[in-house]
């Protein structure tokens, strides 16, 4: 028993099976264009920032009192929002979907159980995964990212997945999983599918959501967050859509009050300015399709993309084109395979110092 002076990580008695694992860190870099973390670059307008200003000042005068605990209201608004027909009891949400995804890891995984995806994918998956003693089981995608349906039927008749994560449109690669893929796993699985839609409202026309599979799967569950399409990373609110009684199977796990009344209203405050917000996901769609575009047009190869961000190379050292553009005071993400870099869709001035800074890195490799 030494001092608290020089006392470490490894010097506590961490659970076994998370000795030598790394956080999740995304770089926090104060940049002049932060385009890594696939946020939406638009501001809450006055009117959205002092609407929310007045619903915090309203809930604070009560918050000597618990909030509602079951988030009634804004579980309702978020149905009405996600507009197929659901009821209160098949909405349920959480301090963002992360939070959402490791109740799900909650209830159906743990000491003994599994959990599959999709690889490349949202790295969160096998850290909620393994951080509630889940296995984690990762299948490879195709070259060209999609989801090979043979290989997905064998490796699930294989490990028996207690649950499926289906990632559409796909983070880091902007992959839409078309409905087939989806139906015919679900039809395979023998436990729960999530459908991690976080970037549901970047599609593209033609793309479809799985919420419409809901009615004839119960056992099919579709994530959502606020933090992209809503712009409202900050304030932590993801939802899911499912059945009732997956909603029911949550409240064993969730803590008592998790979701602040904070939270509560700022979310239902953004919720009555979706009109306001949609229309500038139609915008970041546009500049997204314009991107894709531009990138080919140089020589780049470009992922087909139905996301607020664009995974392209390939290069023979994407660390040292990711350090070039940080020099240029461009800050994007280096995930994805090998050779593949991945930059967040932001406003048409952000989008142009990315241009620029790429030519100048890659005409002139550092
Ligand atoms: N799912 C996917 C696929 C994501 O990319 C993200 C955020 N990067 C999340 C879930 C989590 O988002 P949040 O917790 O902010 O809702």
């Amino acid at each position: 028993e030494g001092t608290a002076a020089g006392f470490r990580l490894e010097d506590l008695p961490v659970r076994d099976d998370l000795r030598g694992k790394a956080p999740y860190g995304a770089p926090q870099l104060e940049v002049p264009y932060a385009l890594n973390t696939n946020e939406n670059p638009y501001a809450p307008s006055e009117e959205l920032a002092a609407a929310l200003a007045r619903g915090v000042a309203d809930v604070a005068r009560g918050l000597n009192r618990y909030p509602d605990r079951d988030a009634t209201r804004l579980r309702a608004a978020l149905a009405a929002y996600l507009d197929h027909d659901l009821d209160v009891r098949e909405v349920w949400a959480a301090n963002g979907s992360n939070e959402v995804l490791q109740q799900l890891l909650q209830v159906f995984g743990g000491a003994g159980r599994t959990a599959m995806g999709f690889e490349p994918s949202y790295s969160m998956h096998p850290i909620i995964t393994e951080v509630t003693g889940t296995a984690w089981v990762g299948v490879p995608r195709t070259a060209d990212f999609t989801i090979d349906l043979d290989a997905a039927k064998d490796a699930i008749a294989r490990h028996r997945p207690d649950i499926v994560f289906l990632t559409s449109p796909n983070n880091p690669t902007g992959t839409a999983l078309p409905l087939e893929v989806i139906r015919e796993i679900a039809a395979v699985a023998p436990g729960m599918v999530v459908v991690d839609e976080a970037y549901a409202e970047f599609r593209r026309e033609g793309t479809p959501s799985a919420l419409s599979l809901l009615p004839d799967h119960p056992r099919l569950i579709v994530s959502r967050t606020m933090s992209k399409a809503f712009a409202m990373a900050g304030a932590r609110l993801g939802y899911l859509a499912a059945n009732p009684a997956v909603v029911d199977a949550l409240q064993l796990v969730r803590l008592p009050y998790h979701l602040s009344a904070v939270s509560q209203i700022v979310a239902l405050t953004a919720l009555e300015f979706s009109d306001e917000l949609l229309g500038a996901v139609k915008q970041l769609r546009e500049e997204r399709d314009a991107l894709v575009a531009w990138l080919r047009d140089h020589g780049f190869t470009v992922a087909d993309s139905d996301a607020n961000f664009v995974m392209f190379g390939e290069f023979a050292d994407r660390a040292a084109v990711w350090r070039g553009l940080l020099d240029h005071g461009v800050l994007i993400r280096e995930v994805g395979p090998a050779g593949w870099l991945r930059v967040t869709v932001g406003t048409p001035e952000e989008m142009s110092a990315f241009r620029d800074a790429l030519l100048r890195v890659t005409a002139d490799p550092p």
